[in-house]
């Protein structure tokens, strides 16, 4: 019976890429391997079977906020800090673009140390360069997300973490969900593009919830989607919790492909550390970005632990972008060389 019902809904999807509430839980429930091979033809029409690679430098893991599932949340005082300075940020990003990297992402916690002056001076560095630059820093000011705009910022990550207000409320206390919304809402407005996403496999969050989310990414039309499964992180007040679905937040990205054909969805680290080859079976279910941690220093990357044992933390820019090589290699995809923006994919 739900096999009729998937496979209308999926003949739909094909047809106008919109899909209700009702539609996105069945999916979401049932959709098994057809969900994932229909989203992985989606890919393949609408963005080809180029995998853009991103290097991401974490600069630092201070961080004024409480988010209840972050290691790097301020509270957790068993984390050694780092802050990497301006110049090794920057020469951070010049080897990476050395090494073949054609967009930066710089992501860290709300570190209130960074002035909006030295950001935009690390941006315009790195702007001399043939790179993208993606930032990642949490929530900002219109004037703020402005400056860096003007200092050459192309892209923003900023995930809605979940639609919900209630559940919102309650992973993170003294945030408010309006001033998220504002930040997307303005960065849109200023020409950015736009990247965000949820954490799957929260307590409490229902597929229902999950389904609000992706309607929600298609309403705000997102270029970009980042879809992570849920952690735990022993030094949070959810250390105790179990982790996400594997399996549910992989068929949240195939939907999201479906509704969305032509934005750039990444394999997210999350979902490589929760599952042994997570990364090639979420390429192989709508994803067409990895993410690689440029940084130099090993130590740095032990520190990010926004969750524990991190995908990749051993490894060298070099040896994960062979890793990947490799690994693409077997799924009959490659790496390409862009910078890769949304209106850089073909289109149906
Ligand atoms: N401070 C920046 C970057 C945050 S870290 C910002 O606010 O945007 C990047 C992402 O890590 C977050 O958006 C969150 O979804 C994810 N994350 C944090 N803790 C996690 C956990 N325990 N498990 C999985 N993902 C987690």
């Amino acid at each position: 019976m739900e096999e009729i019902f998937v496979e209308n809904i999926l003949n739909k999807a094909l047809k106008c890429h919109s899909l209700n509430k009702e539609e996105i839980i069945t999916l979401l429930q049932y959709g098994g391997d057809k969900l994932i091979h229909t989203a992985d033809n989606v890919r393949k029409k609408y963005t080809g079977d180029g995998v853009y690679i991103r290097a991401l430098i974490e600069f630092s893991n201070y961080c004024t906020r409480t988010c209840y599932y972050c290691g790097l949340r301020v509270e957790n005082n068993k984390i050694h800090r780092y802050r990497m300075s301006v110049p090794e940020i920057i020469s951070a990003a010049k080897d990476a673009i050395e090494k073949g990297f054609h967009t930066i992402v710089l992501q860290s916690g709300e570190d209130s140390r960074f002035k909006i002056d030295e950001l935009c001076r690390i941006v315009e560095e790195i702007k001399k360069n043939d790179a993208a630059v993606t930032l990642s820093i949490g929530e900002k000011s219109f004037e703020e997300y402005k400056r860096l705009k003007s200092a050459g910022a192309d892209r923003y990550l900023l995930r809605i973490e979940t639609t919900n207000r209630e559940l919102y409320q309650k992973y993170h206390p003294k945030m408010s969900f309006e001033n998220r919304l504002r930040c997307l809402e303005d960065l849109r407005t200023l020409g950015y593009e736009v990247g965000t996403g949820s954490l799957i496999g929260l307590e409490e969050q229902s597929v229902e919830m999950i389904a609000e989310d992706i309607l929600f990414f298609k309403k705000i039309n997102a270029d970009m989607i980042g879809l992570g499964v849920f952690i735990p992180h022993p030094d949070t007040p959810l250390g105790r919790a179990d982790a996400g679905d594997f399996e549910l937040a992989r068929r949240a990205v195939s939907v999201t492909r479906l509704i969305l054909p032509d934005i750039n969805i990444p394999a997210t680290t999350a979902m490589e550390t929760l599952k042994p080859n997570g990364r090639l079976l979420v390429l192989s279910a709508g994803a067409n970005v990895v993410m690689l941690n440029a940084a130099e220093d090993t130590e740095h990357k032990k520190d990010y632990s926004i969750y524990p044992d991190k995908a990749g933390v051993n490894e060298g820019l070099e040896e994960s972008l062979a890793g990947l090589k490799n690994s693409l290699d077997k799924i009959g995809r490659k790496i390409i060389v862009s910078k890769g923006f949304r209106y850089n994919n073909r289109g149906g």
